[in-house]
């Protein structure tokens, strides 16, 4: 991919090399939909280190997004533990899970959710405006940012003026101006060309190596298993490891 290039900044909350970002153990969840319950997850576990892409891939239904929300600390499991670079979850306080949210973890939508009156530039600095980082700073690293996803040439304009597969590439420059250790990803792809998201799968998998970032992507493309390091498929409320590829796959785009 043109323009990309390994960041030079610092990296503050940066993980050391192969460090465990994520542990899930045994964690299941149940819907309680008036009398009757609905079991999404009945005892999952896996574990994703700094510098990895994980693939998530299943089925419509089979529990993708439960299992990214609960991670992400956006839903608590039934039972069972998530770890989060050694801290379990439901031991932190609102607040202090509120903050890990904010700091080590990036999330990237299906649906972009850009904000439309925005530059690229402008949407990338948001989440940084927001942590606090000064504006010399955002600017710097939005725009290595944008570099790096390939985006130099477009930093300028708005949403609506770049394709799908451009906005997705904003998106994920934003979910990074905070450098977490943790990008979560919930079918990027999803509405995108074929091309387009075998691309920006390889972006995940450039970001992961070059940014020492543990990175899980769900999809129900079984692409992913050709381009992430490991993939695990969930069927039944269950996930097994389908398996593993070693190789750097060729840049594409
Ligand atoms: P996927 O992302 O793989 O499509 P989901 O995690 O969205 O799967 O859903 C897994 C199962 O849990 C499905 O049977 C779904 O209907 C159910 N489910 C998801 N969210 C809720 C909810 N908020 N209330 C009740 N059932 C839900
Ligand atoms: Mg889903």
């Amino acid at each position: 991919m043109k323009g990309q290039g390994e960041l030079t900044t610092a990296r503050a909350g940066a993980a050391s090399a192969a460090e465990e970002i994520v542990r899930v153990v045994d964690v299941k969840r149940t819907y309680v939909l008036g009398r009757e319950q609905v079991t999404a997850l009945r005892g999952i576990n896996m574990s994703v280190r700094a510098g990895q892409m994980v693939g998530l891939m299943g089925r419509s239904g089979s529990g993708k997004t439960t299992l990214l929300n609960i991670i992400g600390g956006l839903d608590k499991p039934t039972d069972g533990t998530v770890y989060i670079k050694g801290q379990d979850l439901s031991r932190l306080s609102d607040s202090a899970l509120t903050l890990l949210r904010r700091t080590t973890i990036g999330y990237v939508f299906q649906s972009f959710a850009l904000i439309p009156v925005l530059s690229a530039l402008e949407n990338v600095e948001l989440p940084m405006h927001i942590a606090g980082v000064g504006r010399a700073e955002r600017h710097k690293r939005a725009t290595e940012l944008l570099q790096m996803v390939g985006l130099a040439k477009r930093m300028h304009h708005r949403p609506f003026e770049l394709s799908g597969g451009e906005q997705q590439r904003v998106a994920i420059a934003r979910a990074l101006g905070n450098r977490p250790a943790l990008l979560l990803a919930d079918e990027p792809t999803g509405e995108l060309d074929s091309t387009t998201g075998l691309q920006i799968m390889s972006l995940f998998r450039y970001i992961a190596t070059t940014e020492n970032v543990a990175v899980i992507v769900a999809t129900h493309d079984p692409t992913i298993t050709q381009i992430a390091h490991c993939t695990y498929e969930i069927s039944d409320g269950l996930c097994h490891l389908l398996g593993e590829s070693s190789a750097e796959p060729s840049p594409v785009g």
